[in-house]
């Protein structure tokens, strides 16, 4: 599984760096973010380091696949999922989306409503 050591969201994933932790399976990991932007505010990622959406692989497909299945894990555990109720997920690729941190991270937002278009 690769690393970087350099990376913020690698620390977290090694345990080096702490994180409100709500999820952990053998292929990712979900924690609040630090800056939530909703009530129910947490992030994705793989366990292995990699960049972004822009540059996953076939090999990536069962860590996103995981990615995936974590958001809909956590989602119900807050209470957001179901039919009545629902959630944003998003991944921010480039400069144009605001993408900040070089790990791949799935955001699950939700606990309020959210306008489409996006801003
Ligand atoms: P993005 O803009 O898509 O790259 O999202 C990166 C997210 O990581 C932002 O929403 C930040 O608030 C969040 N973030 C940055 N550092 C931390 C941290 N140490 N723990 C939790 N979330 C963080
Ligand atoms: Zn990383």
């Amino acid at each position: 599984m690769s690393t970087d050591p350099d990376c913020l969201f690698c620390k977290i994933v090694a345990g080096d760096i702490p994180a409100d932790i709500v999820h952990s399976d053998d292929r990712t990991i979900a924690f609040r973010d630090i800056n939530p932007q909703a009530p129910v505010h947490v992030l994705v990622v793989p366990r292995a380091h990699v960049v972004d959406a822009g540059t996953v692989v076939p090999g990536d497909a069962e860590d996103l696949a995981a990615m995936v299945m974590a958001a809909k894990t956590v989602a119900d555990a807050e209470g957001i999922g179901g039919e009545d109720r629902g959630y944003r997920l998003a991944f921010n690729v480039g400069p144009d989306s605001g993408n900040s941190v070089a790990h791949l991270h799935l955001h699950l937002l939700g606990g309020r409503s959210f306008v489409w278009p996006p801003g």
